[in-house]
């Protein structure tokens, strides 16, 4: 069982509610972690359970990026919406540098988000369990 996080920004969520339906079946056995709505949405549309956080302008980011400070979280696709400014950009890049700091494969577009998918259900990422072992999930 892997971390996951998803984020999609409002013209995104659409999107990313299609994307995860349609590869349920890849993330039903693993943690899910979202920013509020986002999570939201994916838990209206699906059978998924997925810990929610604060939504993304009142510190969703920051608190996946702790996790990911933490070596806790696996990979994360995060929807971004490249055409409007958003008021917490700092965040954003924060959570996208914690990524870089930790070398934590983060897709920014549904084509990369495919792509990590797909190697999430051939089992690319199995040797995460390995840092699991030492570092527990904020639920265990
Ligand atoms: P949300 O946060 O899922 O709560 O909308 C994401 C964002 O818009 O940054």
């Amino acid at each position: 069982m892997l971390e996951i996080a998803l984020i999609a920004h409002d013209r995104k969520k659409d999107e990313m509610v299609n994307f995860v339906t349609a590869y349920e079946h890849v993330f039903k056995p693993h943690k899910l972690y979202a920013t509020g709505t986002t999570g939201q949405r994916i838990m209206d549309a699906t059978s998924l359970s997925v810990h929610r956080f604060a939504s993304g302008p009142l510190g969703g980011d920051q608190q996946i990026g702790a996790l990911v400070a933490e070596n806790v979280m696996d990979f994360i696709i995060f929807l971004r919406d490249p055409l409007m400014a958003q008021p917490h950009e700092p965040d954003i890049s924060a959570l996208l540098r914690l990524c870089d700091v930790q070398g934590i494969p983060v897709a920014t577009n549904i084509a990369t988000a495919e792509l990590l998918v797909r190697a999430l259900d051939r089992g690319d990422f199995a040797w995460r369990e390995l840092v699991h072992k030492y570092k527990p999930g904020i639920d265990e």
